[in-house]
């Protein structure tokens, strides 16, 4: 297996820490809890998850950490504006996140450690006190404590930065007069009046950690002091990254991390995504506009993680286009499963290979994957058009489907039985249609929604879904 390292910038044979025991370590900068995460946030997320299930499907055992930032200058800003409590502005935004990650398919990370949690300010805190004692970090004058880059050789070594480009290129800011260097950068902010009563005691005085302090605490805290893979957005490189290898680096003395993998952009018709363009999409806008959950995981998949991936509602179409005829070929193919074995046998019949995970080896290429599997479907369509395919050949293509479709996770939901807390009021309310009593029917709609069902009504009657669910 080869993976492109940010590091080296190189593509390299994967040999994780720990080959005997196949355990690997992973830990993925989770979301920010200020606002509803966007669909570039969930391309990320969406080729960490892919990641995991193909090393899962190789024989690895992965344990994942996806942090949640719920304090830092946004959530802070954010709360003060809605005039809300830190920790109740950000619970809207967890709750919401796992909601969007349900419903595209992705896999829960073992651990989603939280920054404000106690036990992880404790750790942030035990980590700069050896930064400062070895010189790496200092207390300035307004109090906060900052990383001192110039003490760490490795710096800019993950960006490819050169730090005196740092220095002439640099912007002083107002707040940034107290430090030595341009591109030091907090490890604990001295309590501003702007951040109300967002603070924890500090040997430094009161404040709340920096952003880039948060990861490095936890991911040691949660994986140990260095770990196989770390994954990001390319944002997160400079200066997140850099920064927690720095801090990790500079605190264990171990190189922290193995091999560092960056997800592309994505591009709205070929434009950055941003709110002032009217392009800025969360996931619930797109299943208003009818989308699936799978369609959109679909849209968000198929193209090289890094590669910037070009979202347009032509990429909707033909991700719903494209799942259409595998399910159409799932179909065909349990039907000829079943069937008595009459054909003749087919000596020259296509076998199952392994090259859709030949393919994912290669740096996670998802492409030629894809490419693979409807290459697969036109032949085995051809085949079975032909009555060329016998059963026990569809069996083995079936077989083979449902280990692909382990990493894929594409395929349609079976009919999924309506629970008994909700049949009962999908009955009542098809019985307060029938009456006309559009007010109870209404009533009745928002307590089934509360279950995560939705009612459609249809000339045939009122359909009922699983939010999410195609
Ligand atoms: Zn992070």
């Amino acid at each position: 297996m080869r993976f492109f390292n940010t590091y080296s910038r190189q593509i390299e044979e994967f040999k994780p820490r720990d080959p005997a025991e196949r355990k690997i370590a992973i830990y993925t900068c989770g979301p920010t809890v200020y606002s509803r995460a966007h669909i570039g946030n969930f391309r990320a997320y969406i080729f960490e998850d892919l990641l995991q299930r193909h090393l899962e499907l190789r024989g690895y055992k992965v344990h994942r950490v996806m942090n949640i930032t719920d304090v830092d200058d946004k959530t802070i800003r954010g709360a003060r504006e809605a005039g809300t409590p830190l920790g109740k502005f950000t619970a809207q935004f967890k709750e919401a996140f796992f909601e969007d990650i349900e419903t595209l398919r992705i896999k829960r990370a073992d651990e989603f450690p939280a920054a404000t949690d106690q036990r992880y300010i404790d750790r942030m805190i035990e980590m700069i006190g050896p930064l400062i004692s070895r010189g790496l970090a200092y207390q300035a004058d307004d109090k906060s404590v900052y990383f001192r880059i110039n003490k760490f050789p490795n710096y800019g070594k993950l960006a490819h930065f050169d730090l005196t480009q740092l220095q002439s290129t640099g912007r002083v800011k107002h707040d940034e007069y107290d430090k030595e260097h341009i591109g030091d950068f907090a490890l604990w902010k001295a309590l501003d009046e702007e951040d109300g009563d967002v603070k924890w005691d500090s040997p430094w005085g009161p404040g709340r950690p920096g952003w880039h302090i948060e990861c490095s605490a936890m991911a040691t805290a949660l994986l140990g002091d260095q770990i196989d893979i770390h994954c990001g957005g390319v944002d997160n490189i400079f200066p997140h990254h850099e920064a927690e290898i720095a801090q990790s680096e500079g605190v264990t003395g171990k190189k922290f991390v193995r091999y560092w993998l960056h997800c592309a952009h994505l591009l709205v018709d070929g434009q950055k995504m941003s709110k002032s363009l009217g392009n800025f999409y969360t996931l619930p806008d797109l299943l208003k506009k009818g989308y699936t959950g799978r369609e959109i995981r679909y849209a968000l998949m198929r193209v090289h993680y890094r590669a910037p991936l070009n979202f347009t509602w032509e990429v909707m179409e033909e991700s719903r286009q494209s799942l259409a005829r595998i399910d159409e070929w799932l179909k065909r193919l349990r039907e000829v499963a079943e069937k008595e074995n009459v054909q003749r046998p087919t000596p020259n019949a296509q076998r199952p290979t392994r090259k859709f995970e030949e393919a994912l080896d290669d740096d996670l290429n998802i492409s030629a994957a894809l490419g693979f599997l409807f290459e697969t479907i036109r032949e085995t369509n051809r085949s079975m058009d032909e009555n060329e395919l016998d059963a026990a050949s569809a069996d083995a293509w079936l077989d083979w489907w449902k280990r692909i479709n382990t990493v894929l996770d594409l395929e349609a939901e079976a009919e999924i039985a309506v629970p008994p807390e909700v049949a009962p009021l999908a009955k009542e309310r098809e019985k307060a249609r029938r009456e006309k009593n559009w007010k109870r029917s209404d009533e009745l709609r928002e307590q089934i929604s509360a279950f995560g069902w939705e009612v459609r009504d249809a000339k045939d009657g009122q359909k009922l879904t699983r939010r999410g669910a195609s």
